[in-house]
């Protein structure tokens, strides 16, 4: 069958619907335009997290929202800003896990490019441990290359971790030449999103979104044109 409207293409392809959403850093490394987070901009993640801890979710604070969710997760998603910017991803992913049937870790994947990747380790340990799945935003957007998506893939396969690429675009060529450079992807692996164009077309979470203050509530974090522009520069 042909895909020739978004309505075909959402009948036809995996959406992303996590119950619950944790918000663990409004840090990121990345500026993207378009990007709806109300993040702060930081080149350097050590730098942000003496400058602004405020925007990294303490793990206190995340035991204190999980008590409050009473019965068993279907599936949970950790993003940002840039998730893995937060020093402690490891013990959040840890904490999370044991609560969820899946969980997913969104990131830009860059960190899994790194030349040095001994940072990363104890990370890469945690995934595995837990069996988390990397969920990987590869669109226009994020402006990951497809030679360093085939390099990730071969690097999470060699690793036995799960992972799926989440493409987010606003219209069906878009995602047809999105999706054609990432055609050694299985359909299975690839969760196709419309790009939200306003805060009602946002995932929204059954359970609710757990905010960097460790907060629970229902929508997340968003910045749209009546939310005030939060980014700042860190050098
Ligand atoms: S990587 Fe994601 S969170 Fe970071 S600026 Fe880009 S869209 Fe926003």
């Amino acid at each position: 069958m042909a895909i020739t409207t978004e309505k075909d293409l959402g009948a036809r392809m995996n959406t992303f619907q996590p119950d619950l959403i944790v918000e663990v850093t409004g840090a990121c490394n990345r500026a993207c335009a378009g990007c709806y987070a109300p993040n702060v901009v930081a080149k350097d993640a050590a730098s942000v997290f003496e400058k602004r801890p405020e925007l990294f979710l303490k793990s206190e604070a995340l035991n204190n929202a999980l008590s409050e969710i009473h019965h068993r997760i279907e599936t949970a998603s950790v993003r940002g800003g840039e998730p893995t910017l937060h020093p402690e991803i490891s013990t959040l992913l840890g904490m999370i896990a044991p609560r969820a049937n899946q969980v997913f870790l969104e990131t830009h994947a860059r960190w899994l490019m790194a030349k040095d990747f001994i940072p990363y380790m104890g990370l890469l340990e945690a995934i595995k441990k837990n069996g988390i799945i990397v969920k990987i935003s590869f669109d226009k957007m994020h402006g990951l290359k497809e030679q360093e998506l085939q390099g990730i893939i071969k690097f999470l396969n060699w690793h036995d971790v799960d992972y799926r690429i989440a493409i987010t675009e606003s219209s069906l060529v878009d995602y047809a030449t999105t999706r054609s450079q990432c055609s050694f992807i299985k359909d299975e692996k690839i969760i196709f999103q419309m790009k939200a164009l306003s805060a009602d077309e946002l995932v929204k979470p059954t359970i609710g979104t757990i905010n960097v203050r460790g907060e629970l509530k229902a929508t997340l974090t968003h910045k749209f044109e009546n939310t005030p522009e939060l980014r700042v520069a860190y050098a």
